[in-house]
């Protein structure tokens, strides 16, 4: 069967086969720097038929096997519902944080998925962890990935009773932690010829809040982070991004729900949704700009909120 020139309509959406396939490839008028995989589906689909292309396109733009996650405190919440859907589509996933405990429970869960999954120690507030974790996640895999900077934490007191410890604890575990995190597993994603870098911003990467102060100052830090890294390492095809949250239903949010008055009812009020986001929520986005499918998109800061950001 011959090349076709679009999908179905989808032409918008997917590039021109006719561009990847066999003999025209040589001659493609736009720089061909898509990773491997995507360049070896195009030229298979040129002997297809329509319906064999729509189901291999979808299955391979967002097929994660032979990759290798590694996630800072994916040992539960949001962290492990992204992990939840990495390993679902393929996978293998490094949990990187500090309670072992927690760590074995999800290695469990995920393994019941059928993935390779192990746990390696990692203080984010420390550097020389940092290196470490990644090392130790080389060494068991061979190879890294997809990175997701998902441990945080925040103090919630008004600006003037913070202490400047108050301050480091929360910008060096979500901010410090996350560019500690990218230098260390730059080399290896340089060397496996690209990756995927996922900055875990918040609501309060927009938004401020009085008793939010270093949590926000860190979360729009992240965005911009993001950003810088996407420039600078778009040569190197890593892809980096950030996802916003809205507010999720996990251990973090418990405590805010006790500090602070009447925060469940204004979370259902503000959000469209009419609900509070469950971490399975993010097993969807963390796949999407893990996979072959988000290769064009970089320094995108894109909100998973129930529509929270978009209410007047
Ligand atoms: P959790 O408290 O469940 O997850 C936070 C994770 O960060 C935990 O696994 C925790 O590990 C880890 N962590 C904290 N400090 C360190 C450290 N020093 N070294 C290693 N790991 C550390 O909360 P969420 O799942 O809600 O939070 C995940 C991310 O999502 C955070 O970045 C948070 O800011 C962000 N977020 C959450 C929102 C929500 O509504 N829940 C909204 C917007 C953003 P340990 O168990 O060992 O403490």
């Amino acid at each position: 069967m011959s090349a076709f020139c679009c999908l179905n309509g989808h032409a918008d959406v997917y590039p021109p086969i006719e561009m990847f396939s066999n003999n025209r490839f040589a001659n493609a008028p736009f720089d061909l720097k898509v990773r491997e995989p995507l360049k070896i589906v195009f030229y298979r689909l040129s002997i297809q038929s329509p319906r064999d292309i729509e189901r291999e396109i979808a299955m391979t733009i967002f097929n994660l096997q032979e990759r290798v996650a590694f996630i800072t405190g994916g040992n539960g919440g949001i962290g492990l519902g992204m992990a939840k859907g990495l390993a679902a589509a393929g996978a293998s996933i490094v949990i990187a944080g500090r309670d072992k405990t927690k760590g074995q429970s999800a290695l469990s869960e995920l393994r019941l998925l059928g993935a390779q999954a192990e746990f390696v120690d990692l203080d984010v507030l420390k550097e020389a962890s940092c290196h470490q974790a990644v090392q130790d996640a080389v060494e068991r895999f061979g190879r890294l990935d997809i990175l997701v900077n998902n441990a945080g934490t925040t103090v919630r007191k008004q600006p003037e009773d913070l202490t400047a410890q108050d301050w480091h604890l929360v910008m060096d575990t979500n901010l410090t932690s996350a560019f500690l995190c990218s230098q260390a597993v730059y080399p290896h994603m340089v060397r496996a010829g690209g990756g995927k870098i996922i900055n875990i911003g918040s609501m309060m990467s927009v938004f401020a809040s009085s008793y939010a102060t270093p949590y926000a100052a860190s979360k729009g830090g992240i965005v911009q982070l993001a950003r810088s890294m996407a420039v600078a390492w778009a040569k190197d095809n890593i892809q980096v991004n950030a996802i916003l949250p809205g507010w999720v239903d996990t251990e973090l949010t418990r405590k805010a729900r006790v500090q602070v008055q009447g925060l469940h009812e204004k979370v259902l009020e503000r959000t469209p949704a009419q609900r509070w986001g469950d971490p399975n929520d993010f097993a969807g986005i963390a796949v999407f700009l893990a996979a072959p499918a988000s290769n064009f998109i970089t320094g995108a800061a894109i909100a998973v909120d129930g529509g929270y950001s978009v209410q007047a």
